[in-house]
């Protein structure tokens, strides 16, 4: 799997422009920056990581997540965002671009998963909630994967919401955190590559939780900077960008802050597929460490797909799934 088939190149530098524009307007704003602890344990200590585009990355001293330790709140982004170019081209270009190549690879994989939940955690789903739905695909395929199954969506932009409408789902145009009280709890909720943007993870997790019936299951990916990429990349990974990218958790820092918004039978596999190509993209081999320069270069494809496979298989690549448990009643 190459990382041109989920992100077109082009389509990407052109996007990761746009957000550097957007980066520097809401630069300008950083005396509302808030400081904030470990967004994964919650840990004051850190150390600094690195300064991109001028925003500056943290590790945290207890768990080791990178993060943003000055941040824009949610209200500055919104402004920010609210008619930024970076946020038009990815949902008028990246997005379509990109979405229906991930039907199968992605999505169709991901509701697969959802079912298979339902054995590993002792649960029949009878409703099932995606928050950050987009153009519904995902929940597409859940219907496909569970066509019995009760499915509500969770979508703010007004023409992804449509659009799910249009599908014929129940669909709540909102925010996870404005959810009517009266919307029924479901017994799986699922969120994708969302956590890495929110100005807290913990206020999410605890919303999910609230949305979720005792004994419900949540599914969520995000970026994992025990990943061999970010560490081989570090502030030259193409992924970390600010202020966009702003929790890069490691799997301790996952586990805790998943502990601490109260959910219990924490599983974290990370079953990424483009660790490799990417290093191989984005560090010319005159920078890599000899010993990475030998891996990478020297090897065949064979090599370099097992490598890749050894990777996901020990937790060591960047693309992280969270399973957890809302705990019984
Ligand atoms: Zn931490």
């Amino acid at each position: 799997v190459k990382e041109a088939d989920f992100r077109p190149a082009d389509i990407l530098a052109r996007y990761l422009a746009l957000c550097r524009e957007d980066a520097a307007a809401v630069l300008r704003r950083e005396a509302e920056f808030v400081t904030v602890p470990c967004p994964g344990c919650g840990a004051e200590a850190s150390e600094p990581a690195f300064t991109k585009n001028g925003y500056h990355y943290h590790t945290c001293a207890a768990c080791q997540s990178l993060y943003l330790r000055q941040r824009p709140t949610t209200e500055v982004l919104a402004e920010v965002n609210n008619g930024a170019a970076s946020a038009a081209y990815w949902a008028d270009c990246f997005y379509p671009n990109v979405i229906e190549r991930r039907r199968e690879s992605v999505y169709r994989t991901r509701a697969l998963y959802a079912q298979q939940l339902q054995q590993q955690y002792g649960q029949t789903f009878r409703r099932l909630l995606d928050v950050g739905a987009g153009c519904g695909i995902y929940a597409e395929e859940l219907r496909r994967a569970m066509p019995a199954v009760d499915i509500a969506v969770v979508e703010p932009g007004p023409r992804f919401a449509a659009t799910c409408r249009e599908k014929g789902f129940e669909t709540h145009m909102c925010l996870l955190e404005e959810l009517p009280a009266d919307v029924p709890p479901a017994c799986y909720g699922s969120c994708f590559e969302v956590l890495e943007h929110l100005y807290s993870p913990l206020a999410f997790l605890q919303v999910m939780a609230r949305a979720l019936r005792p004994g419900g299951v949540v599914f969520l990916t995000s970026l994992c900077c025990d990943g061999f990429d970010v560490q081989a990349l570090w502030e030259r990974h193409p992924n970390i960008y600010p202020p966009q990218h702003i929790n890069i958790l490691s799997l301790a820092g996952y586990r805790q802050l998943f502990e601490r918004a109260g959910f219990t039978d924490i599983r974290l596999t990370t079953p990424g597929k483009l660790d490799v190509d990417i290093v191989r993209n984005h560090l010319p081999a005159a920078d890599q460490p000899r010993v990475l320069r030998h891996l990478l270069q020297g090897g065949d494809e064979t090599f370099l797909r097992d490598f890749q496979l050894f990777l996901a298989e020990h937790r060591r690549s960047s693309h992280v799934w969270i399973t957890a448990s809302r705990g019984a009643a």
